[in-house]
């Protein structure tokens, strides 16, 4: 069964929820898009790499530029769609990582209700003045 149609209450179930997590993760909350219109209704700088092969996906996160989409149409049930958000805020929260097993495991422990404190980078800062 698929989820109901995009429509302002689900819009706003999904920003409550990305919300909530991104606190947990301690990140910015993304600027999230919900269908592949609002993907390719941006400039095309900021999608790129993802652009029109994003509606493939369940999600994708636009790291440097903080959006994520959440592919909504083709979500099959709140379960997986729990689980996108879940996914592409880890995604924003560690940047470094790749999936695999311990990417698959922060997502569990996400769901869980674990918080993560602040991501800093292991780079020495740039000289500022
Ligand atoms: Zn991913």
């Amino acid at each position: 069964m698929h989820i109901v149609k995009l429509d302002d209450d689900l819009r706003l179930v999904i920003l409550e929820k990305v919300g909530i997590y991104s606190a947990r993760f301690s990140i910015d909350a993304p600027t999230v898009l919900l269908s592949s219109r609002e993907v390719l209704a941006l400039p095309r700088e900021l999608t790129e790499g993802r652009r029109t092969t994003a509606y493939k996906y369940y999600g994708v996160s636009y790291l440097t530029q903080n959006i994520v989409f959440i592919n909504v149409r083709k979500i099959p049930d709140e379960k997986t769609l729990e689980n996108t958000i879940v996914h592409e805020l880890v995604h924003m929260r560690f940047p470094y990582l790749s999936h695999g097993r311990r990417f698959n495991k922060l997502v569990r422990r996400g769901l869980a209700g674990k918080g993560f404190a602040a991501y800093r980078s292991r780079k020495p800062a740039a000289p500022a003045n």
